[in-house]
């Protein structure tokens, strides 16, 4: 039984300890106005995790957040602010509230399960965009939150500022919290739906094809983010006593955008090293400001120092360090990959590579295509296709470039919508289907241009499309299934890179192991051995075969290759601008004059027996 994901206890430790030991010691020695610093530093470390679950996750750019903790300040003030302050400043609440005098604790807690509530209903809509929409849209709830909570003038003051809010917020208290907030962004982070979601991030199209719900893990971590934004508006409020709507707009939220840019988007700890790092250097930057001022510039006093040097920073750390000082990595897993270097740079041998243990599936059933038409706008890419593909069948499917090959592969995964026919799957109508549903009816796919999750590594490019399949399997289980899944395609030692570190034959072939995770009965491969030499497509035929043999797979394989297509498919089907124009066995197909033409040209067809491989 275990409560936390693997690696989140050691990774929030690893963070916290330090934090504790240092703010612990603040505490016991500094004076006020430093210890304010401090309490401050923590309820923005809070801010920035919020920030950070959702942006970091999903690679999303959140203006929203603060929109949230302006909620949650303005809803705990109501609750905690004494009656007899309320009567002064608040004249016009509704009664029940006027004579409300919440505790700190049950306060927040109100405020936090409102917001949260909020945030999800809110996060509907902006989990279905995606990128830039997504962000431009957080934006615009910001903006309109903010008018609300100006205009709800009875409970707010309008932008003037609420006062009397108890001040509960010390050191320890915050430290509390701020634990806490690492906690729940590690927790999140390397849950199995937090490692969806950074799959996601990499790359949507790709996630989706290994059964990925990108809106729903999108939703999730928005929900999730927006209630960890409330407890630090919750926080915030009880640290000053004095706010208005003004401090949850735009100014901090560049605060903390500039500390999750500087310390790194995409990891926990960058977010906790970013929040330490600006804070740090405000204070720095005010004093320098405070100590010119008094000493070189006098009368007038020059202004903007801060500014300036935070700007500087951020052009820094863009220019050296795009991905902030952690990069996409956490502090333990670079702990751990230093480790491991020094280790084998002693001369530990590799693991040598596991073969598969998955059960044969029956070959019976099949995934048909059916007359289907695919037009984007006038042109119909695909025009009328129709093909099937049995379990322990390889099928080829050429044609010349601009046929319509990938864009039937797109028809039959859920990634593009046909225009026309219907796909059908051991007799189901799956045409409908979204692209995570059709890989979680065990139908796999690869890209022509390769795409992987290029920053995570090889194993957790497999182990995403584990989870997002549906296994339940023991963490323990998890690594063991994917690097027997790595095992298969030949790539095990290469289980901790960063998969876009890997040479491009073998990026193809974790494509595969990744496609593998879903336990296809069904692979469809677009040209799986582009860029390949002929030893690399020699080995990759090896592969596929038995892959065929050991899983009794229904491979489609598009390729240029005429050569590796002859060689490992039983049944050959051509396209030619979009329709089917032969279909039979290799040989067959190889000497029809339709295809000759076709693949040549009219003219050249009439002196050439067969079509040459085509080049790219
Ligand atoms: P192949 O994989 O056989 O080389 P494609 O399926 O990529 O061919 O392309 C078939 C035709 O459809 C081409 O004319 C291409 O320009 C067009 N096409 C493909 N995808 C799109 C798209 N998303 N929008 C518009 N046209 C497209
Ligand atoms: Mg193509």
């Amino acid at each position: 039984m275990r409560l936390l994901p693997q690696g989140t206890v050691p990774g929030s430790l690893i963070l916290i300890v330090p934090i504790v030991i240092v703010t612990l010691l603040a505490w016991q020695t500094v004076g006020a106005a430093m210890q304010g610093t401090v309490t401050h530093y923590l309820v923005m470390t809070v801010a920035v995790l919020a920030f950070s679950i959702f942006t970091g996750n999903s690679g999303i750019l959140s203006f929203g957040h603060a929109a949230f903790m302006g909620l949650a300040a303005h809803i705990t003030g109501a609750l905690t602010i004494p009656a007899a302050q309320k009567a002064i400043f608040l004249p016009d609440l509704p009664l029940w509230l006027a004579q409300t005098e919440m505790s700190f604790l049950a306060a927040g807690l109100i405020a936090i399960v409102i917001v949260t509530a909020i945030a999800f209903l809110i996060g509907v809509p902006i989990s279905r965009l995606g990128g830039p929409s997504a962000a431009i849209a957080t934006l615009g709830l910001l903006i309109i939150i903010y008018g609300v909570i100006v205009g709800a003038r009875d409970f707010t003051r309008g932008s003037q500022a609420l006062i009397g809010v108890p001040k509960e917020i010390d050191i320890p208290v915050a430290l509390i919290f701020a634990a806490l907030a690492i906690v729940i962004a590690r927790a999140f982070r390397d849950s199995l739906a937090g490692l969806e979601l950074r799959a996601v991030r990499e790359d949507e199209p790709a996630a989706r094809a290994i059964g990925v719900n990108a809106p729903g893990r999108r939703l999730l971590a928005w929900t999730v983010s927006g209630g960890v934004a409330a407890l630090a508006g919750v926080l915030l409020a009880h640290y000053l006593g004095v706010y208005s709507p003004k401090e949850f707009y735009f100014q901090i939220t560049f605060a903390i955008l500039v500390m999750l840019i500087v310390g790194g988007m995409t990891s926990v700890s960058g977010a906790v090293v970013g929040a330490i790092a600006v804070t740090l250097m405000i204070e720095l930057l005010r004093s320098a400001e405070d100590n010119l001022n008094a000493d070189v510039f006098g009368e007038p006093t020059v202004f903007g120092l801060t500014d300036i040097g935070l700007s500087l920073a951020i052009l820094a750390i863009l220019f050296w360090r795009r991905e902030g000082l952690f990069g996409f990595w956490e502090a333990d897993e670079l702990i751990d990959r230093w480790r491991r270097r020094a280790a084998s740079s002693e001369g530990a041998a590799t693991q040598p590579a596991q073969t598969g243990t998955a059960a044969k599936i029956a070959p019976e059933g099949s995934l048909a295509v059916e007359n289907v038409v695919k037009a984007f706008g006038g042109l119909r890419a695909v025009d009328g296709a129709s093909l099937a593909l049995r379990p322990g069948e390889i099928v080829g499917l050429i044609g010349p470039n601009g046929s319509g090959k990938t864009t039937l592969l797109g028809t039959i995964s859920g990634a593009l919508e046909l225009t026309e026919g219907r796909i059908v799957l051991d007799g189901d109508d799956i045409s409908a289907l979204p692209a995570h549903k059709i890989a979680r009816r065990h139908v796999g796919r690869t890209f022509q241009n390769i795409r992987l999750f290029v920053h995570l590594t090889v194993m957790d490019n497999v182990k995403v499309a584990l989870a997002a399949s549906g296994t339940r399997l023991s963490p323990g289980d998890m690594a063991a299934r994917s690097l027997a899944l790595l095992g298969e395609l030949g790539i095990a030692e290469y289980a901790d890179r960063r998969a876009g570190t890997l040479p491009y034959g073998l990026q193809r072939r974790l494509e595969i192991a990744r496609a593998l995770a879903l336990e296809p009965r069904y692979l469809l491969l677009d040209e799986p051995a582009a860029g390949m030499n002929e030893t690399e497509s020699d080995e990759l035929l090896e592969i596929l075969g038995r892959l065929r043999d050991s899983r009794g797979l229904g491979l489609l394989v598009v390729d240029h290759d005429l050569r590796l297509i002859m060689r490992l498919c039983d049944r050959v089907v051509v396209l030619n601008k979009g329709q089917v124009i032969a279909e039979g066995a290799p040989g067959e197909v190889q000497a029809n004059p339709d295809v000759i033409e076709a693949y040549l040209g009219k003219r050249r067809a009439a002196s050439q027996a067969a079509p040459a491989p085509q080049g790219r």
